[in-house]
């Protein structure tokens, strides 16, 4: 039995508690046995006992909108100009950035598929813990079609990358929410809408008919799993919820009518405002295609107000970054873009509990109680007061604990 005790932390338990000074938590194996704050017991004889120096302790953090498989800005011409092998050798760059960045789980919402996930379990690539949806599924022209308006055949198809299965109709959404489950998956993604990376649609439409929604869903729910939908439009976004749709990405062009729609289903919403940002910052140096920048940037002037709104109405809100290509490491500026909105605490409980209770893992992840799994990073200041300092992760997080593991200590 494998005892570790980190003394004398700021804890931020990311229940939504105040932090507390001069904690200490006691690890066995790879749980939480204890927590507590002042005066310890004695400590057992071979317990490794990390001093965190009065830095803040916070549970793993939880990137709960991903594509590791993203590793070109233009999700749509990696998969023309690189080979699998190359999109597969990267896609594991990407997956050490996200433990690198804090984030010791991660939810991929479209690419990846489920040996990814037993990679990093079995312990044979270093990377955040994974729940993983496959390949997405979309209708003709939606946004997991990548063709562009003047081409007839898809531009490559390939296992490797950000994959799509096109299906058009109950029984096609059907059979592939069922494929998409046979092969492991965790949740079922579906395009609900428009997006910035299709060359055939517009942000503000919906995609699918109720009908196929409901159909996804109930082959979801069958097997115990859920539907994550991408939307952006209020259309969309009020039949994802008609269909039973548990997490609703994006949500950008939200108003008040559509906000009503996700309070009264219970729905999700998972904001992604990193990924507009960066791209909006970085369109000019990377050269990227101006129809996608231009949706971008149609998204990032949505992406407050509809954030604003959501709060208001009380809804239950996680926290993805859609960070995409280059733009992976800037994962932890999500949460200094939430905060200006939610404020810096309920942006923390976004990334740690609530994504915790998105992937279902609530029992097991997102806070530190007893019993929970030991996931921790350590940062250098109070993110409460500046939660930029996520942005300059290499110096700022001093101690990566993953499963119980010692990923990284500079303390
Ligand atoms: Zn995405």
């Amino acid at each position: 039995m494998a005892i570790t005790i980190l003394i004398n932390a700021v804890i931020i338990d990311c229940t939504g508690a105040d932090p507390r000074p001069n904690g200490w938590v006691v690890l066995e194996n790879n749980r939480i046995r204890e927590v507590g704050f002042g005066v310890r017991g004695v400590l057992p004889e071979k317990a490794m006992v990390i001093d965190c120096k009065g830095q803040t302790l916070l549970p793993g953090l939880i990137e709960g909108h991903m594509h590791v498989a993203s590793v070109d800005a233009s999700i749509v011409n990696q998969q023309r100009c690189f080979q699998p092998s190359y999109i597969t050798i990267k896609s594991l760059q990407v997956l050490k950035d996200t433990i690198d960045q804090g984030f010791t789980t991660a939810r991929d919402c479209g690419g990846i598929d489920a040996g990814y996930r037993r990679a990093v379990a079995e312990g044979l690539v270093p990377g955040a813990r994974l729940f993983v949806s496959g390949s997405v599924i979309s209708q003709t022209g939606g946004h997991g079609d990548h063709r562009l308006p003047t081409e007839l055949h898809p531009p490559i198809e390939h296992a490797a990358g950000v994959c799509s299965i096109i299906a058009d109709g109950v029984d096609e959404v059907r059979r592939a929410a069922r494929e998409q489950i046979r092969r492991g998956v965790d949740f079922v993604k579906i395009m609900a809408g428009g997006g910035a990376a299709s060359p055939a649609d517009e942000l503000d439409t919906s995609q699918f008919s109720l009908e196929e929604m409901q159909a996804a869903v109930f082959e979801a729910e069958s097997a115990g799993k859920y539907v994550s939908a991408h939307c952006y439009s209020d259309r969309g976004i009020k039949l994802c919820c008609k269909a039973g749709v548990r997490t609703i990405e994006h949500c950008n062009l939200m108003t008040e009518s559509s906000a009503q729609a996700m309070k009264e289903a219970g729905a999700y919403m998972v904001p992604t405002m990193a990924t507009y940002y960066m791209t909006a910052k970085l369109a000019p140096e990377l050269g990227l295609d101006p129809n996608f920048v231009r949706k971008m940037k149609q998204a990032l002037d949505g992406a407050e107000t509809s954030l604003a709104i959501a709060c208001a109405k009380g809804l239950k809100i996680g926290s993805g970054s859609d960070c995409l290509g280059p733009m992976q490491v800037y994962k932890g500026m999500e949460l200094a873009l939430q905060a200006r909105v939610m404020g810096p605490m309920a942006a923390l409980v976004a990334t740690t509990r609530t994504n915790a209770e998105i992937i279902k893992q609530e029992n097991h992840l997102g806070t530190i109680e007893a019993g929970k799994l030991a996931d921790f990073i350590l940062v250098k200041g109070d993110p409460l007061k500046d939660m930029s300092l996520f942005q300059n992760f290499e110096d700022n997080i001093t101690l990566i604990i993953q499963d119980g593991q010692l990923y990284k200590k500079l303390i």
